[in-house]
């Protein structure tokens, strides 16, 4: 838990803290059709299973917008609105009940001009809820790319810095704000300059990331990179991706990597070498399905021999070392039990149904085990 985290105020979407001293939020994006209530309702279930904290819809059109109480009625975390172009559309979210609505200021501001923002503005000062400036470079304000020439991350500032000014003035400053780009050394400086600028939380996201591959290495290097220099409130990672919970498993690997949060188990795994003597491939994705439902926050090492696995895992709190045929459970370094191949995923989770967090310092360290070893 090394990451100094920039101060930040906080924000409240329906009952979760935004900022300040809450934990770093964990949201995403449903990809159903807003309008299908059950289709959403049952997406956004899925990824609050997963461990979605936010969720947000699109709102295209006026039936979207109808039906975001019905969804907002079945559901238990808090609900955001996604607009964009339409500030009427905004106004029927705020009225729906929602618990935030995010707005993009590169073409709601051109569409609605300042009277159409103003209210929505002041509509969400009445419901109290907070609006999220949602600066993407793909739609920065036609004057500013006539400044910068390009959609730099200089200019996604000054959008964000014009509209969060226009929201102050309104004495409005329940904000969260983004600056988003697919480029990420450009998401990273946009973001480093907004956060030397103001004290709102910021929501971090590389926008288009890619698929699942390559939208996770975009996200873990751009968001991470922010997270580690302790910038950063909340986070979503974009995946073009069938399974959305993906996106919020990708935002707690992050989270996970540089001890921000915990959030289940954390695996490790060997890359496996010559001295493998275990189907490694196999057995890893044999254990990390076991470890998809449980809960509690282990690291957990899956190393391919008895030679350095033992002692290269050493510092999680449990491992599974594989041998020929047979392979054997570590605890902190300390075996615990040798199992037969097809037994160790269940003496794996045996072994955490039974987990106490104090470590027993019974035995020596990287003990080496005695697999029965088959000849070949
Ligand atoms: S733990 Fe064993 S199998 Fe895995 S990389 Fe190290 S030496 Fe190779």
């Amino acid at each position: 838990m090394g990451v100094m985290r920039r101060p930040t105020r906080k924000v409240y979407v329906g009952n979760v803290a935004v900022g300040g001293d809450a934990p770093i939020r964990v949201q995403s994006m449903c990809d159903t059709d807003t309008r299908d209530v059950d289709a959403t309702v049952a997406q956004i279930h899925r990824l609050e299973e997963a461990g979605c904290e936010l969720i947000r819809v699109a709102v295209p059109d006026r039936k979207a917008a109808a039906a975001l109480q019905r969804i907002k009625s079945r559901i238990s975390i808090p609900l955001i609105a996604d607009i964009h172009f339409d500030y009427e559309l905004a106004l029927a979210a705020i009225e729906q009940g929602v618990d935030k609505v995010r707005i993009n200021p590169g073409n709601i501001f051109v569409k609605a001009g300042q009277k159409g923002i103003e209210a929505v503005v002041l509509a969400a000062k009445q419901a109290k809820i907070p609006l999220r400036i949602g600066v993407n470079c793909g739609s920065i304000e036609p004057r500013l790319l006539e400044k910068y020439g390009y959609p730099t991350p200089e200019a996604a500032v000054e959008s964000a810095l014009d509209h969060i000014r226009f929201c102050e003035e309104l004495g409005f400053h329940d904000m969260i704000v983004s600056v988003k780009f697919s480029e990420v050394p450009n998401m990273i400086r946009a973001y480093e300059l907004l956060s030397a600028k103001i004290d709102y939380p910021l929501h971090l996201g590389v926008t288009e990331a890619g698929t699942p591959w390559s939208g996770t290495i975009k996200s873990a290097i751009g968001i991470g990179s922010l997270l580690a220099h302790g910038i950063g409130d909340t986070l979503r990672v974009s995946l073009t991706t069938p399974d959305k919970t993906d996106e919020v498993k990708v935002a707690y690997e992050i989270l996970k990597s540089l001890e921000i949060r915990a959030h289940g188990p954390m695996l490790t795994a060997c890359p496996g070498c010559g001295r493998t003597e275990v189907d490694l491939l196999k057995l890893t994705a044999d254990v990390e399905a076991a470890l998809a439902s449980v809960k509690t926050p282990l690291r957990v090492a899956v190393m391919g021999c008895v030679v350095n696995g033992p002692g290269e895992a050493a510092g999680a709190d449990l491992a599974v070392v594989g041998g020929r045929g047979r392979g054997a459970i570590y605890r902190k370094g300390k075996l615990l039990r040798t199992a037969s191949e097809d037994q160790l995923i269940p003496a794996l989770l045996a072994e955490i149904e039974n987990w106490q967090p104090e470590p027993e310092q019974e035995s020596k360290p990287n003990e080496v085990i005695p697999l029965r070893v088959k000849s070949r």
